[in-house]
């Protein structure tokens, strides 16, 4: 019995060891399969004798039963939310209140972080064992959720040492719970396949998937946290929060480490706010803006907080990714190899900056697994380069007048019989000499990415095709002036340009290829 329990213990602390490697550090020591063999012959010792089993144990993340309700539990130190802000001068006339309040001129560093879009929440260790967990509510109250959050797999059930500091007997550590895009994405991808509504994004999925009464439901989502500060801790020693965000890891927790800049000046940190969104989307998991800290514990103290939020952090914003517009029409356009996709034509909206008219809605069978009609309302998406889509349809918001869409069964550019591929979901047009194909091909060749012919526009693109003139990309090297100057809305120059540009691609290597 001495044995088994010696075991035991080794075992779980070795796979506490190696949680921490893989999960806190990124930075595994054994194979995935050594690391089975170790955590399966726990759960065979644990099974065995099932009086050794303690609620600390790495095997103990799954199996609670569910709940009736959550049970409240009230914040010691209120989790106040940020004041955000939206522009660099809002960060500067931060940083003069700040100076106008603390009135004393020493210079002071502050910390930068990406603001991970997720779910606040409060974890509790008590003599280094993780008590309760719970939401940030209303900031004062939140609900327990300590089954669910115990199926994360990257939250320590215990803290362990790695530094020097000891672990304190009560630690208050605060983070985001978060769902990494792709994760998501597939998670959305089986809801649809289910005839369950999606989720409009990540944050939704999160919170969503945390705040279940069943924490078996919690434990099948991919859920992530990152730590990025502390309510009440005893016998704490930091003097800044980057020193704090450096125990926290220490101590098993996991923070953001690499991307947590320290800025001598606010000017380095407004550049390293545009830096994090300019590179958003690089990021495996969706972030919507930037945490300023005075990194000092000392000034923040002497600082403290207004009603709401404390005077030393401020939330960046970044420009939005998503907003809700109306589906005016769906129509169908036909891509270069015939495939037909539904476009949805909105009502305008102007998304991070840029205004949106259109947006795709992939194929047929998308839009009947979301639903999604014409005059329904709808989240629309534009992220980075990849082209506006419309992620789900608001049905609450419907009249009664919208109207359901049907793939047409003739090709809306040639009146060719439509075929399916791809298990019935992708409707193509087999026309080769379809215009609608053509005109997308060229499109495609002329392009940049492929033989970057300019002062080719859709003007007189479509005159080339309705005449004739041109039905494949390689007609475009049998044009001749005589040709072009006949068209409407050319003139000597632009035909003469036209005509060196296409004759300069052919010294490319793809035009070399095609002309071949
Ligand atoms: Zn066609």
């Amino acid at each position: 019995m001495e044995d088994v329990l010696k075991e035991i213990e080794s075992l779980r602390e070795e796979i506490r060891h190696h949680n921490y490697r893989y999960y806190v550090l990124d930075d595994p020591e054994i194979s995935d399969a050594e690391y089975d063999r170790l955590f399966r012959r726990l759960l065979e010792l644990e099974q065995q004798h099932p009086d050794l089993i303690t609620p600390d144990s790495p095997t103990q993340r799954v199996g609670a039963e569910p709940q009736e309700t959550f049970t409240e539990v009230k914040h010691r130190i209120p989790m106040l939310s940020l004041e955000n802000s939206f522009h660099d001068q809002d960060i500067r006339d931060f940083d003069a209140r700040i100076k106008r309040f603390l009135k004393d001129p020493t210079p002071f560093d502050y910390t930068v972080e990406p603001k991970i879009d997720g779910l606040a929440v409060e974890l509790v260790y008590e003599k280094g064992a993780l008590t309760v967990a719970s939401t940030r509510g209303d900031g004062f109250v939140g609900e327990n959720v300590t089954p669910n959050i115990k199926t994360i797999l990257t939250v320590p059930l215990t803290l362990i040492e790695m530094g020097k500091r000891p672990i304190p007997d009560l630690l208050e550590v605060r983070g985001e719970v978060y769902m990494e895009t792709e994760a998501f994405e597939s998670l959305n991808r089986e809801r649809i396949n289910k005839n369950l509504p999606v989720f409009a994004n990540p944050r939704n999925a999160a919170a969503g998937s945390l705040r279940q009464l069943n924490p078996r439901i919690t434990a099948r989502r991919p859920l992530n946290m990152f730590c990025y500060g502390v309510g009440e801790i005893s016998g704490d020693s930091f003097d800044t929060h980057y020193e704090l965000m450096v125990g926290l890891q220490e101590w098993g927790l996991r923070v953001n480490r690499p991307h947590i800049r320290v800025c001598g000046t606010i000017e380095e940190v407004i550049e390293y706010c545009h830096y994090l969104e300019e590179h958003r989307e690089d990021f495996p998991f969706e972030i919507d803006g930037a945490v300023i800290k005075v990194n000092s514990l000392a000034l923040q103290a002497r600082l403290g907080h207004k009603a709401r939020s404390p005077r030393w952090a401020l939330a960046f914003k970044f420009k939005p990714t998503q907003e809700t517009t109306r589906i005016l029409r769906i129509d169908v356009q036909v891509g270069r190899t015939g495939a037909l996709t539904p476009v949805a034509h909105l009502e305008p909206v102007e998304i991070g900056g840029v205004t949106v008219k259109r947006a795709t809605l992939h194929n047929e069978d998308e839009i009947n697994r979301k639903d999604i009609r014409e005059g329904d309302t709808v989240i629309v998406q534009r992220a980075g380069d990849v082209i506006p889509e419309v992620v789900k349809s608001i049905p609450s918001k419907r009249t009664g007048q919208e109207r359901r869409f049907v793939m047409p069964t003739h090709c809306p550019s040639c009146g060719t019989k439509v075929v399916k591929r791809g298990d019935e979901k992708i409707s193509e047009c087999p026309n080769r000499r379809c215009p609608g194909r053509v005109k997308e091909a060229l499109k495609h060749f002329i392009s940049k990415g492929a033989m970057n012919i300019e002062g080719l526009g859709d003007k007189i693109m479509a005159q080339l095709l309705d005449r004739g003139m041109v039905t494949e990309a390689a007609d475009l090297y049998h044009l001749r002036y005589e040709d072009l100057i006949r068209l409407d809305k050319i003139e000597h120059k632009s035909a003469t340009n036209l005509l060196n540009a296409i004759e300069g691609s052919k010294n490319t290597t793809l035009g070399k290829f095609i002309l071949a």
